[in-house]
């Protein structure tokens, strides 16, 4: 038995061992994907559930490094949907049997946004007699208003920690209170206390992260008792700062790889959360989704924003489907999901079973 047999039979990773199976070779991590497959389908099954994706705004009042559409980027047109637009795609979700909706956008945190998020949570569950399980992904709030999101039907909060070193995340945003690490940690302290099933992430292969950072990054995950991930790969984008440093990056390849050996990590030591495939895996690989979803993701995100609005999302380059409507991208994301052997969760919420079994 070799060192890596060894490292895999254990419950529990520590840091050294983490940074030993984020460096294996292609032979070698080969065991890793394997061992992932089988832990997915032991704990979560073999179903994958969409989330339909609605890109509501890309106006943000932050600044992050590495973001395409940055409070800085005066290169974009600013949009909201509108709501009916929004209620037109909810209801397009609903009679395809998608259960279950994700609402992101730049972060605002005036009254006039956190109440029109109110609003439109309020008619989506009338027009879906409050059978969508609703994720909100809009960055940082108070207290107050995640409470008051709650109230109105939201269930699940998306917040990445973007990076669970304070350092690293230094390098990649403004030195001001509005970009601080401890405020990004504590809305997620905020987040579990109000309720939500709590998901987080990372990007992978940011400028300046090692190995050592990542394996931090899944211990992080663990401690936190997450329910849900979605981690992607770190990918630049022209008009941003970071873009200065894209010489300095690991090429996508090798990116790929190693996000790909992130979600088959956490999937090992986190059996029965959700893990989303997410779309900047697709970005550096065709295959990219299926390659996840075979190694452990259970989760999907179908765009649902409508088309004209897409160029304008770009929070990084080669962004795919940007001109796809809402029914293609439906059957181009079934024949994927059929690639990888699983099956699609229609009418199923589809909740993190280990938020079930931590209440
Ligand atoms: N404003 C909210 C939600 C929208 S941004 C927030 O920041 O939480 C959603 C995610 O996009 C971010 O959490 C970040 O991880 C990811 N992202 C932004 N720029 C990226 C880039 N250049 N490459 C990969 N992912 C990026
Ligand atoms: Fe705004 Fe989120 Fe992009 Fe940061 S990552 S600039 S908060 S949209």
């Amino acid at each position: 038995m070799n060192n890596i047999d060894y490292i895999l039979k254990k419950d529990d990773f520590t840091k050294e061992d983490l940074v030993i199976l984020l460096n294996t070779n292609e032979e070698d991590r080969k065991k890793i994907f394997e061992k992932a497959a089988e832990v997915k389908k032991t704990y979560v099954g073999n179903k994958v559930y969409f989330r339909g994706l609605i890109e509501f705004s890309n106006i943000c009042s932050k600044n992050c490094y590495y973001c395409g559409i940055r409070a800085g980027n005066n290169k974009l047109v600013r949009y909201f949907v509108t709501e009916d637009e929004v209620l037109e795609a909810v209801k397009y979700a609903y009679n395809e049997g998608y259960a279950s909706l994700v609402i992101q956008s730049g972060e605002q945190s005036t009254k006039a946004f956190t109440e029109s998020i109110y609003n439109l949570l309020m008619k989506i569950n009338s027009i879906t007699d409050n059978k969508m399980g609703i994720t909100l992904s809009l960055g940082e709030q108070s207290e107050e208003t995640y409470l008051r999101w709650k109230e109105a039907g939201a269930r699940r909060y998306l917040l990445r920690i973007e990076t669970s070193s304070r350092e690293l995340y230094s390098k990649l945003h403004p030195n001001d209170k509005h970009h601080d690490y401890d405020e990004r940690l504590n809305a997620l302290k905020l987040l579990r206390k109000t309720g939500y099933q709590v998901g987080t992430g990372v990007m992978i292969g940011l400028p300046f992260q090692t190995v050592e950072d990542l394996a931090d990054d899944l211990l992080f995950f663990k401690e936190f008792d997450i329910d849900m991930a979605g981690m992607g790969p770190y990918i630049e984008h022209e008009d941003t700062p970071l873009y200065q440093y894209k010489d300095q990056l690991l090429p996508k390849e090798e990116r790929f790889i190693l996000s790909l050996k992130m979600v088959a990590l956490l999937r090992i030591m986190m059996k029965d959360i959700n893990i989303a495939a997410t779309t900047a895996m697709q970005t550096l690989d065709k295959m990219g989704r299926e390659k996840a979803i075979k190694v452990g993701s259970n989760v999907i995100m179908p765009n649902l924003t409508p088309v004209k609005y897409r160029e304008n999302y770009l929070l990084y380059e080669d962004k795919p489907c940007i001109d796809e409507e809402a029914s293609e991208c439906k059957n181009c994301l079934e024949a994927r999901i059929h690639i990888a052997g699983d099956e699609i969760g229609y009418n199923e919420h589809g909740d993190s079973i280990h938020f079930k079994n931590r209440q």
